[in-house]
């Protein structure tokens, strides 16, 4: 889980413990010392199991209904990397706007950035990126095969070919994607995409901190994409080298920052737990002393059960004053704050809460599938809260007959404006039914022949399959009342 943390004590990186942790059993001692934070013996219950099956379901189902695509795909597909299709970029922006109104709007605190990905060399030398975040990389003399010094069993022993002692010397492999900026390809032009959003976020502190009005405690929040070029991407869309982030950098008094670690963990998790997230399937793991970067005092990982097993979505550090430091000692800027209640001047500690945007998707995706039994069939379900489904109503004609279209379009535009709408005329109900079942939709509107007499509607609940017949007139309401 430690990037060769054994070979590399010296190991300072930002946000190296946001890098993909996987094993396959859960530690039951989480060792969180903090009275108030749910921890991994709080939540997890005995029977909490993976579930290897479903991840081919969760893939082919991501294919076949458009949450998902192989990018390139004609072309033979691009490795690991992915292309969210018409009901994945709904999904996605579902998780996103459920985050940001939980930690932009919702608050008085926390203001939103959005900073370029193209970043100059400096920002990455002052956050130890430039010369540390790597993986040592050692390459088989026998066979050619390159490796993860610090993923093999036998550190000795080439997993490919079985040769012992066939391994050239490990180098550090950088994980930052470098290009040029303009024309020229010369080291002056070299810049790089962001491997975190969070460097961001650091270096406007002293923007946002004079034209914001905000002061400490505060937090700057961004949603955005990240780049690593990960040796190893797997795991669908869980590793990536493109991805997208849900960082939040919390400025906090010295002096409180014990306690606003703590208060993120606990909000942290609570989020996912409001959105739907099975309990059992989700826990706070705190990092154990060997794992903590040297400038921080805690870190805890929000885990989610996958179907491979436990494994990382967020990570949650006290990061100390670290980052603010190395970008005012290597920038020459002030990144500081003159408390004037207390007539003194700070260095303000970082609390940050850094979520996976397309992981966390995943997990929802995942979270939310069930396989009920329905009259001697299979019934698939995606149990998504209605906050994240794709689309919260599906309308639907009965039949495609030319008289009950108009009405059908008619409903569609009364409620397309409030909420994602699907329309859908073709097949029997039974089937399009099925078909919104299958991609969450939490209901469905069905215009038959005596809605042209008596203008109401069928309004199907997903989840119960309960119907009710609901006055057009009424309907806004009636859906208004159950979707949040
Ligand atoms: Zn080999």
């Amino acid at each position: 889980m430690r990037r060769c943390a054994a070979r590399r004590p010296q190991w300072e990186v930002a946000g190296w413990y946001r890098l993909v942790v996987v094993r396959q059993v859960a530690p039951l001692n989480s060792g969180a010392s903090s009275g108030s934070v749910p921890v991994a013996s709080d939540l997890m219950s005995d029977t909490a199991s993976p579930d290897p099956e479903l991840f081919d379901k969760i893939v082919n189902l991501s294919k076949r209904r458009g949450f998902v695509f192989q990018s390139a795909e004609i072309y033979g597909g691009f490795r690991s990397t992915y292309d969210y299709g018409p009901l994945g970029v709904l999904l996605l922006r579902n998780v996103k706007d459920a985050w940001w109104r939980s930690m932009v709007q919702e608050r008085h605190d926390v203001v939103g950035l959005d900073a370029s990905i193209l970043s100059p060399p400096q920002v990455w030398q002052a956050s130890g990126h430039l010369a540390n975040f790597s993986d040592p990389l050692v390459d088989c003399t026998n066979c050619n095969a390159r490796h993860r010094l610090d993923k093999l069993d036998d550190p000795n022993v080439c997993p490919s070919c079985g040769a012992t002692g066939s391994f050239t010397e490990a180098r550090e492999f950088n994980l930052m994607f470098k290009t040029h900026a303009g024309p020229v390809t010369e080291t002056a032009a070299e810049v790089y995409l962001r491997p975190e959003t969070a460097q961001g976020m650091f270096i406007n502190f002293a923007n946002v901190l004079n034209t914001s009005r905000k002061k400490p405690p505060f937090g700057i929040a961004q949603i955005g994409k990240s780049f690593r070029n990960e040796i190893t991407p797997g795991n669908f869309v869980f590793r990536t080298r493109e991805f997208e982030q849900m960082e939040m950098e919390f400025f906090v008094p010295p002096a409180e920052s014990q306690q606003w670690y703590e208060y993120w963990c606990q909000a942290r998790m609570d989020w996912y737990l409001d959105l739907g997230m099975s309990p059992d399937k989700l826990m706070l793991r705190a990092h154990d002393e060997d794992e903590l970067s040297h400038y921080s005092s805690g870190t805890s990982d929000v885990e989610y059960l996958f179907p491979w097993g436990w494994d990382e979505l967020e990570g949650i550090a006290n990061r100390g004053d670290f980052d603010l430091t190395q970008h005012a000692n290597a920038s020459g800027e002030k990144l500081d704050f003159f408390d004037q209640a207390n007539n003194e001047r700070y260095v303000p500690h970082v609390i940050e809460p850094a979520a996976g945007a397309t992981r966390t998707a995943m997990a929802f995706l995942m979270d939310a599938y069930d396989e009920e039994t329905v009259n001697d069939d299979t019934r698939t379900v995606l149990r998504l809260d209605p906050r994240l489904a794709p689309y919260k109503v599906a309308v639907l004609p009965l039949s495609k007959k030319d008289t009950l279209t108009p009405t059908a379009l008619e409903v569609f535009d009364s409620i397309k404006g409030r909420w994602m709408t699907d329309y859908d005329e073709t097949q029997s109900i039974g089937k399009r039914y099925a078909r919104q079942d299958e991609v969450g939709t939490p209901y469905c509107v069905t215009i038959d022949f005596d809605t042209l007499e008596d203008r109401a509607v069928t309004v199907r609940e997903r989840d119960s399959r309960a119907q009710e017949r609901i006055s057009l007139d009424q309907l806004e309401a009636y859906l208004a009342e159950r979707l949040r």
